[in-house]
């Protein structure tokens, strides 16, 4: 994932500094109007244009803003670099010309990479592994869903996996560190500061170390004092690399963070010990709690709750599909009801601890038809397991056939919707639903139908996080299938329905989208009936003529049109799950975590 979106555009150079970008443009000739495009060092996924004009240089910042548009400050957003640089070429809109000719980049000069670029995929997938234990396609899942946020949390950690970084050291410490060995200028580290938890910065000039604190200022961005500012500490290191900003020399060769262990002699076997926990703690602790390293500053992310495990992680627990009741202890407390009997609270004991759930206990013990049903919705529950989607921890058959399942504690999105009116922003819908259609995604790949998505069967482990719940209609389509026929109708939602599920028994993912649609409108009519007055059949002549529910107050247009492409008449031209998916996602990122750009009086000078 994750190649520079500028990574197609021919003049654009990578992460390369602004004086080498001045060469590039004295080599092609200074033409006004020649322009190239570069990494900027300063903020994440930002450029920088550099631009010719009257024999003089000019470069302009692209910031990118967290709902992924990029702008020049004080300029209008564009959707990507390569629509930018197409808008500046046609209108210089404050710029001292439009970009006229592109400086190209030769073959042998490739595009540079950024000390980020390189670390960004594998720290992404490490911190995803690590804080929410998930692996495989679950994982790429989660990084799906959360990528703006995630990789922005990412970012900001980073300098904790950088050599130079020496975590909380006293100031002799680090003294002590850049005197040992050789003492060549601008050999640096990076420390914590011990009293105020802010950075702090030793450099060896001419055999004496200098000590500068790194400010970090309200907006989070980190400069030293009057000096260019920073979204991330390991981008100000980049930079002081190249430009000294006020310190005695630029930086050069980093101090590394090295213990050199001794030989485990007699004596020193017990310090050696020592050393190995101090190790631990140093250098791998941080990976396992970077939870607790970054829970400052950091919003709340769907993942964060206990109920985050995948129960399957454990391959042997594969084969246990069937759950002794003496690990089970069952609450009074009901959780919901249906056809089957009811819902309860309880508790699962392994020995990896007690873990909260949900058991479906089915109330007439004798019917064997719906007691084989049950067996048919946990047949289907087994063979699942995305992070989106009710996980089934196995059956237990007691006093009665129970089926026990991950616990989603806030319950149905109908429900909650419609009693936290006021608590819920529609960005948390889209965000919700963005993961439902990831649920469904992977059950289309899967051949799984679900057959009765809807938003009561749509549970919330929190308000962030959503799971799909209820297999008791579903099917496994065979290999070359792609569609269920029902042999007669049964206790049908048929306002959740397609066409042609009523007119033909016919179920596919085609029909699951159509539901879909339905499913988000009583999301953004926070948890509204659908078709209000109307009975099933009334519901179908209304469908057929060429009519769809209205679209919700507040509901974004870009929203609406995705519900009535699911209502799609004709299951063949209905667009299928990748293609909701990719909709919900572009949309949520659009929208998410939205910051106006800053603008300043200065903004949209040249950068000094
Ligand atoms: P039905 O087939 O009767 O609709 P569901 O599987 O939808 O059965 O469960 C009925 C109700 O039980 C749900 O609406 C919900 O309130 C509760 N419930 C079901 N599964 C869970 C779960 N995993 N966590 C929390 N509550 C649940
Ligand atoms: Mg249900």
């Amino acid at each position: 994932m994750a190649t520079d979106p500028a990574a197609e555009l021919p003049f654009f150079y990578g992460s390369i500094s602004r004086s080498e970008a001045e060469e590039h443009l004295k080599l092609a000739g200074m033409a006004d109007g020649l322009f190239l495009l570069r990494q900027c060092l300063r903020s994440l996924g930002g450029y920088v244009v550099s631009l010719v004009w009257n024999v003089e240089f000019h470069h302009y910042s692209v910031e990118k803003q967290l709902n992924s548009t990029y702008c020049i400050a004080g300029g209008k957003p564009h959707c990507g670099p390569a629509e930018l640089c197409e808008f500046y070429s046609n209108d210089s809109d404050g710029l001292v010309c439009t970009l006229r000719k592109p400086c190209l980049r030769s073959p042998d000069n490739p595009i540079r990479a950024g000390v980020f670029d390189n670390l960004r995929d594998n720290m992404l997938r490490e911190y995803v592994r690590q804080t929410w234990n998930l692996e495989g396609e679950a994982m790429e899942q989660a990084i799906i869903s959360q990528a703006p946020q995630l990789e922005k949390l990412i970012a900001t950690t980073a300098h904790e996996r950088m050599p130079w970084y020496h975590s909380k050291i006293p100031r002799q410490e680090g003294e002590r560190r850049l005197y040992s060995g050789a003492q060549p200028d601008g050999k640096f580290l990076i420390r914590d500061r011990e009293e105020s938890g802010t950075f702090a910065l030793s450099l060896m000039y001419g055999k004496t170390t200098y000590h500068y604190q790194i400010l970090h200022d309200k907006s989070g961005k980190y400069s030293m004092p009057e000096g260019t500012k920073f979204d991330t500490v390991w981008q100000l290191v980049e930079y002081l690399k190249m430009k000294p900003d006020g310190l005695v020399t630029v930086l050069r060769e980093p101090c590394t963070h090295m213990i050199f262990l001794p030989k485990p002699t007699h004596t020193q076997i017990t310090k050696c010990v020592f050393l190995y926990i101090y190790i631990y703690i140093y250098l791998f602790l941080p990976l396992f709690l970077p939870n607790f390293v970054v829970s400052n500053y950091r919003p709340m992310l769907p993942m964060d709750c206990s109920e985050f495990v995948n129960p399957y992680h454990d391959p042997n627990d594969l084969k246990k599909f069937f759950i002794n009741r003496d690990q089970l202890m069952i609450d009074e407390v009901e959780l919901g009801s249906g056809n089957f009997g009811c819902v309860k609270k309880g508790v699962f004991k392994t020995n990896k601890g007690h873990t909260d759930v949900a058991i479906k206990v089915l109330k007439s013990e004798n019917e064997k038809l719906v007691k084989d049903e049950m067996m048919r919705e946990a047949e289907i529950m087994h063979q699942l397991s995305n992070p989106y989607i009710v996980r089934m921890l196995g059956l237990c058959q007691a006093e009665c056939l129970m089926l026990v399942m991950e616990m989603a504690s806030v319950g149905p999105l109908n429900k909650f919707l419609s009693t936290n009116k006021d608590k819920v922003t529609v960005e948390n819908i889209v965000g919700l639903m963005h993961q439902v259609s990831m649920g469904m995604k992977y059950l289309e790949e899967k051949n799984f139908v679900h057959r009765d998505l809807a938003a009561r069967n749509v549970l919330l482990v929190n308000q962030q996080f959503a799971k799909i719940s209820d297999f008791g209609l579903s099917k496994a389509l065979g290999a070359d299938d792609n569609y269920y026929k029902a042999r007669t109708a049964g206790k049908w939602p048929l306002k959740w329905y397609a066409p042609e599920c009523m007119n033909f028994h016919k179920f596919s993912s085609k029909s699951d989208v159509w539901s879909f649609g339905v499913t988000m409108w009583e999301a953004f009519s926070y948890g509204g009936k659908p078709y209000k007055k109307m009975k099933g059949p009334e519901v179908i002549s209304f469908i057929a003529s060429g009519s769809r529910m209205e679209c919700p107050s507040g509901c974004p247009d870009r929203m609406y049109a995705l519900m009535k492409d699911c209502w799609t008449y004709k299951h063949e031209d209905r667009p299928g799950f990748v293609k909701v998916e990719e909709c919900m996602r572009v949309f949520y990122y659009s929208i998410s975590n939205k910051t106006p750009p800053e603008v300043t009086a200065d903004a949209a000078e040249p950068l000094k």
